[in-house]
């Protein structure tokens, strides 16, 4: 999960549908930005349907966590570098 290239600003699938997106994930498998499950298109959900990448970070900033589709687990950054499962 590293060198991964730097979250986009955008959904660029939203852009070239001419559509809008309420929040940015990105897989962290491949690096590629798409929209949440909030928004009309949930772009990043699909890539990951049609790719089989597993997880996804949030892109918005001053967020930061991490979401696995299969384990449908939720993990944060740990102290010590990576992610950690987040357990309440
Ligand atoms: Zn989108
Ligand atoms: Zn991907």
């Amino acid at each position: 999960m590293a060198d991964l290239p730097p979250a986009s600003n955008e959904c660029g699938d939203c852009v070239a549908m001419g559509s809008t997106w309420v929040h940015l994930r990105q897989c962290l498998v491949c690096g590629k930005t798409g929209c949440c499950d909030n928004s009309p298109n949930r772009h990043a959900t699909t890539h990951s349907r049609e790719t089989g990448h597993a997880l996804i970070q949030s892109a918005q900033p001053g967020e930061k966590w991490a979401w696995c589709y299969p384990d449908n687990a939720f993990f944060i950054p740990g102290d010590e570098g990576g992610w950690v499962l987040f357990e309440d």
